[in-house]
C-alpha cells in the first residue's frame, strides 16, 4: 500500500474555505488501508514523501508553532497511528530546513529511508554519508494459502529528485549533497541484494517523465523501472495517478498492466485522494522468492460529481482524526484570525488566461515590501517590477484547486488562500534582454494554437501554473499563434520563435540593456538558470520573511483592499477561433468580469472540471 505527497492533509478539510471537504485527507485514505488489511493476508504499508509541507496546518506546525523539544509533529503521529512500514522524504519535506525535519522523524515509530540526500559525496553511491539510512531490510513472515507462514526479507529503497539543492539552496548549500536516482538505485540494489533482500521495491519520490535515460533528472520512473534487481516500483511528486488513462501515451508503459518497463508501479494521487496498490504473488522455492504474478490499481476515496461536488467513497478513520484533532482545532484559530476587508471577490479562476487581482495583490505587497528595503540604496534608482504565478489554478491538483475569497473580511487563512507555498521574499537584478527571455518562458504555458479553428485546447497541461509568472509594471502580450520558444521544463526549443509581443515599461518598448529590479520569491531566484541559460541575473536582496508575511504585513498597512485590475498583460485573440479552457464550475459566475474576452461554459470534461470556449 502507497500513500505519497500528503502535503500536510490529514483532516478532510479545506482550511483556506473552512469547510470539510472529501477529496483530501489521511483519515479517509486511512479507511481504504483498513480494508486492504482486512482482505489480504499480507500487507506492507509506505509513504512516498512530501508529508510535512503543503497544508496550511503543515505551515502552521512549522512557523507559528514549531517543534519544541521532543513534539510530535502531526502527520508523524497520523502516520504512528496507521503503522507505516517505512517511509521516504520527498523534495518538499526539505522546506523548513534540516533541524525542522529532523526533530520530525525523531519521533516516528517506523523507519525512514533516502538513499541520495547526502551530508557528504563518495566516490560512489555506495560511498556515500547519508543524511538518514538508504535503505531498510524489512524481516516479515508472509502466511500463504494454507495458512502456513515462511520469512521473507523486503527491502525498501528511498530516493529523490536531486533537483532539492535548487530549490531548496538557501537552506541547503554547504549541508546537503544529492547524487542521480538512477545511478544510486543501481549502485545500492546489488548491494541489498547481498544484504539478503528477496525482493526489493524502490521508494521514489519521482514522477513518470521521460524514458530516456539522464544525468540528474527529475522525474526518473522510466528508467528506474528497467534496473535489474527492483521487483516494484512505487512513483510519485508529480501528483498523478498511476495506472490511468494519463499515462496510455507513455513508452514504456503498459496500462492494463499496470507495469513501467514490465514492472509493477503505482502512484496514488496527492493529498491522500487515492490509496496505491501493488499487488505481488510470490513464489517459494526453497530458500528463493519469485514474483510470478502483479497488478496495480490506485483507489480513490472519492468520485467527482459534474458540477464540482464530491461523492466519498469512503469514512474518516477516527482515530486518524483523534490523534491530530489538537493541532487541527489550533490550525483552525490561526486560521480563523481576522486580519482586514476585501472590497472584492478575489478569485484565481482566470489567472491563465488574463490579469487577475489574487495575482496583482500578491506583486503589489512584494513590490512595496522590496521598494521599502532598497530605499536610499543605489537600487532604488532602478525601475522596480515584481513576478508572481498563480499557485492555485486547477491542473493536476484537481477542480478544487483555485484561490477564492469572497468580499468581506480577510483572514489568515485567505493570506494563506492568495499564496500557498512557503517561499521567501528576494529581488533579482536583470536586464531587459532577460525580462523577455522570463517571460517567453511563461508564455510556454499555452499550446500552439490554429487561426481559423474552433475550441482548440489552450493550456499545456504539463506546464505547471506556479511557473506562469506575469511580470507586474509591464504591458506585454502573448500570441499562441506562435510556436513556444521554450519547452514545459525551460529547455530552449526555437531560438527564432517568440509569443511575447509589445512588451512595454511606461508604454515604451523595453530597452534590452536597461536595468530592472524584480522582485521574486526565493524559489523562482534559486531557478533563474532554469528560465533562460543566459541569465546573468544576480540577487539583490534576500530576506527570511515569507512572501505570505509580507502579504499580511501589506494588508494589516493598508487599510481595507479596493484592488482595481491593472492593466499588465493579454493573451491575442483571432476571428472565427476560440480556445477550449479547463477551470472549475464555481468559475461560471464569474465569467463575464474578464476584461478583453468572452468566455462561455461549455460542456463537464474530466474530472470535475468545466470547458469555458475562449473569443476575443
Ligand atoms: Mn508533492
Ligand atoms: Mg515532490
Amino acid at each position: 500500500m502507497q500513500t505519497t505527497d500528503l502535503h500536510a492533509h490529514i483532516f478532510p478539510y479545506d482550511y483556506y474555505n473552512d469547510h470539510p471537504i472529501d477529496s483530501v485527507g489521511l483519515a479517509r485514505t486511512a479507511s481504504l488501508i483498513a480494508e486492504i488489511r482486512a482482505e489480504m493476508a499480507n500487507s506492507i504499508l509506505l509513504d512516498n514523501g512530501d508529508f510535512l509541507q503543503g497544508s496550511v496546518m503543515g505551515d502552521y506546525i512549522a512557523y507559528d508553532r514549531g517543534l519544541k523539544d521532543g513534539d510530535l509533529h502531526p502527520v508523524i503521529a497520523a502516520m504512528n497511528t496507521l503503522g507505516y512500514d517505512a517511509a521516504t522524504l520527498g523534495n518538499h519535506e526539505f522546506n523548513y530546513g534540516i533541524p525542522f525535519l529532523m526533530a520530525a522523524l525523531g519521533r516516528s515509530k517506523f523507519p525512514f529511508v533516502s538513499a541520495n540526500a547526502l551530508v557528504k559525496r563518495g566516490v560512489d553511491a555506495r560511498k556515500d554519508k547519508r543524511l538518514i539510512p538508504p535503505y531498510v531490510l524489512l524481516d516479515r513472515h508472509l502466511r500463504d494459502a494454507q495458512g502456513k507462514t515462511h520469512p521473507i526479507r523486503i527491502g525498501i529503497l528511498g530516493l529523490l529528485p536531486p533537483q532539492i539543492m535548487t530549490w531548496d539552496e538557501t537552506l541547503l548549500s554547504g549541508k546537503l549533497y544529492t547524487r542521480d536516482m538512477v545511478e544510486t538505485a543501481e549502485q545500492l540494489i546489488p548491494e541489498m541484494k547481498e544484504a539478503g533482500a528477496d525482493i526489493i521495491v524502490a521508494l521514489a519520490h519521482t514522477g513518470i517523465g521521460e524514458a530516456q535515460r539522464r544525468d540528474g533528472m527529475e522525474n526518473a520512473a522510466i528508467p528506474l523501472a528497467r534496473l535489474r534487481g527492483l521487483d516494484a516500483l512505487i512513483t510519485g511528486h508529480t501528483h498523478q495517478v498511476f495506472p490511468s488513462p494519463q499515462f496510455a501515451q507513455t513508452p514504456e508503459v503498459d496500462l492494463s498492466a499496470g507495469t513501467i518497463a514490465g514492472k509493477p508501479a503505482v502512484m496514488a494521487g496527492p493529498w491522500g485522494s487515492h490509496l496505491g496498490l501493488i499487488d505481488l504473488l510470490l513464489d517459494r522455492d526453497g530458500g528463493t522468492w519469485k514474483v510470478v504474478a502483479t497488478r496495480s490499481e490506485a483507489r480513490p476515496i472519492c468520485l467527482h460529481g459534474d458540477l464540482g461536488g464530491h461523492i466519498p467513497l469512503v469514512k474518516s478513520d477516527p482515530r486518524v482524526l483523534r490523534t491530530v484533532q489538537k493541532s487541527h482545532d489550533a490550525t483552525l484559530e490561526y486560521m480563523r484570525s481576522p486580519v482586514g476587508k476585501t472590497l472584492r471577490h478575489l478569485h484565481s479562476y482566470f489567472a491563465r488566461v488574463a490579469d487577475c487581482p489574487s495575482v496583482q495583490i500578491v506583486c503589489q505587497a512584494q513590490l512595496s515590501y522590496v521598494a521599502e528595503k532598497l530605499a536610499g540604496t543605489p537600487l532604488a534608482a532602478l525601475p522596480l517590477l515584481s513576478a508572481a504565478a498563480p499557485f492555485k489554478a486547477g491542473g493536476r491538483t484537481g477542480p478544487d484547486n483555485y484561490t477564492d475569497i469572497p468580499a468581506g473580511l480577510l483572514f489568515q487563512r485567505s493570506v494563506a488562500d492568495l499564496y500557498s507555498f512557503p517561499n521567501t521574499i528576494c529581488a533579482l537584478r536583470l536586464r531587459g534582454a532577460e525580462i523577455a527571455e522570463w517571460l517567453e518562458r511563461s508564455a510556454a504555458a499555452f499550446n500552439q494554437i490554429v487561426p481559423g479553428v474552433a475550441d482548440q485546447p489552450l493550456i499545456n497541461a504539463a506546464f505547471p501554473s506556479y511557473n506562469f509568472d506575469v511580470i507586474f509594471g509591464l504591458t506585454y502580450e502573448i500570441d499562441p499563434s506562435q510556436p513556444p520558444r521554450y519547452d514545459t521544463v525551460g529547455a530552449l526549443l526555437d531560438a527564432t520563435a517568440r509569443r511575447v509581443r509589445n512588451l512595454c515599461h511606461q508604454g515604451q518598448p523595453i530597452d534590452p540593456n536597461a536595468e530592472f529590479v524584480v522582485a521574486t520569491n526565493n524559489y523562482r531566484a534559486s531557478m533563474q538558470s532554469a528560465i533562460a541559460k543566459s541569465f546573468t541575473a544576480t540577487a539583490v536582496f534576500e530576506g527570511s520573511m515569507t512572501i505570505r508575511t509580507v502579504i499580511f504585513n501589506h494588508i494589516v498597512g493598508n487599510g481595507p483592499l479596493n484592488l482595481a485590475t491593472k492593466r499588465n498583460w493579454r493573451l491575442i485573440t483571432f476571428p472565427d477561433t476560440s480556445y477550449a479552457y479547463e477551470c472549475s464550475p464555481r468559475a461560471i459566475p464569474h465569467a463575464t468580469e474578464v476584461n478583453g474576452l468572452t468566455l462561455e461554459p461549455l460542456a463537464a470534461s474530466s474530472g470535475g472540471f468545466i470547458t469555458f470556449r475562449i473569443s476575443g
